[in-house]
């Protein structure tokens, strides 16, 4: 279902800005391209985008706090969510369930916040199925495979063959490039934080996010 971006019944004042409508902020790379380093950065630095927070049928590791990193679930109330359209999207990921649920969105968008969302590229289009308007699609790329084998290998954690399987994979993730409307590459992880901001700082700008504009127009056009 298309989100509304019509709404305009909010106070059009949102501190000494206009009201505007949060968006959807993905990010999705194959793994070793810097995804989570430019994510952590931007929770880091701005203070109006939150990471979603997924229900998940997992055992809680240590250290995790429910509804912070994840909100922790048993089967049959996932499986409940789901038959009650709950989610966004959901997905199966190494024997356990998750989802992207609704309604914290929902009314967070509202609001005017933003969430920034860490997934591949098939919850990506599901989220872009259901919510086109509010979605931005951010691709990071790394600027070549033999500096993604230098990063996955520089890890030093992993065997060859894991290495191998992880590269596979990231050439399978790379051919999803065309499916995003942003692609960045990324060189330097400074430079492209700095552009990721500002991809995000424009969309923020976007018309038909700022519901509180028409207020302001009609004030500013009056007599
Ligand atoms: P972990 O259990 O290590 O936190 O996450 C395992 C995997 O599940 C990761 O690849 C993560 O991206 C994926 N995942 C976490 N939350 C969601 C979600 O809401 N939807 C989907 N499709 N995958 C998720």
């Amino acid at each position: 279902m298309a989100s509304d971006n019509s709404d305009t019944s909010t106070d059009p004042q949102m501190g000494d800005t206009l009201h505007r409508r949060g968006l959807m902020f993905i990010l999705s790379s194959p793994s070793g391209a810097g995804k989570t380093t430019i994510a952590r950065m931007l929770l880091d630095h701005d203070d109006e985008i939150a990471m979603s927070v997924s229900a998940t049928t997992r055992p809680m590791r240590p250290g995790e706090v429910d509804g912070h990193d994840y909100h922790f679930v048993d089967q049959p109330t996932f499986d409940r969510m789901v038959e009650d359209g709950l989610f966004y999207e959901w997905a199966h990921v190494f024997g356990y369930s998750y989802g992207t649920p609704k309604a914290q969105i929902r009314a967070g968008l509202k609001a005017g916040h933003d969430f920034l969302f860490d997934i591949d590229w098939q919850g990506t289009q599901q989220l872009y199925q259901r919510a086109e308007t509010d979605v931005v699609r951010v691709f990071i790329l790394p600027p070549s495979l033999g500096e993604l084998n230098r990063r996955l290998t520089g890890r030093g954690t992993d065997s060859a063959e894991v290495i191998a399987a992880r590269m596979a994979r990231a050439q399978a993730e790379i051919s999803h490039w065309d499916g995003y409307d942003y692609v960045v590459i990324n060189d330097d992880v400074n430079e492209c934080f700095a552009k990721v901001s500002q991809i995000l700082a424009a969309e923020r700008m976007r018309r038909a996010r700022q519901t509180g504009i028409v207020d302001f127009v009609r004030e500013l056009t009056r007599g």
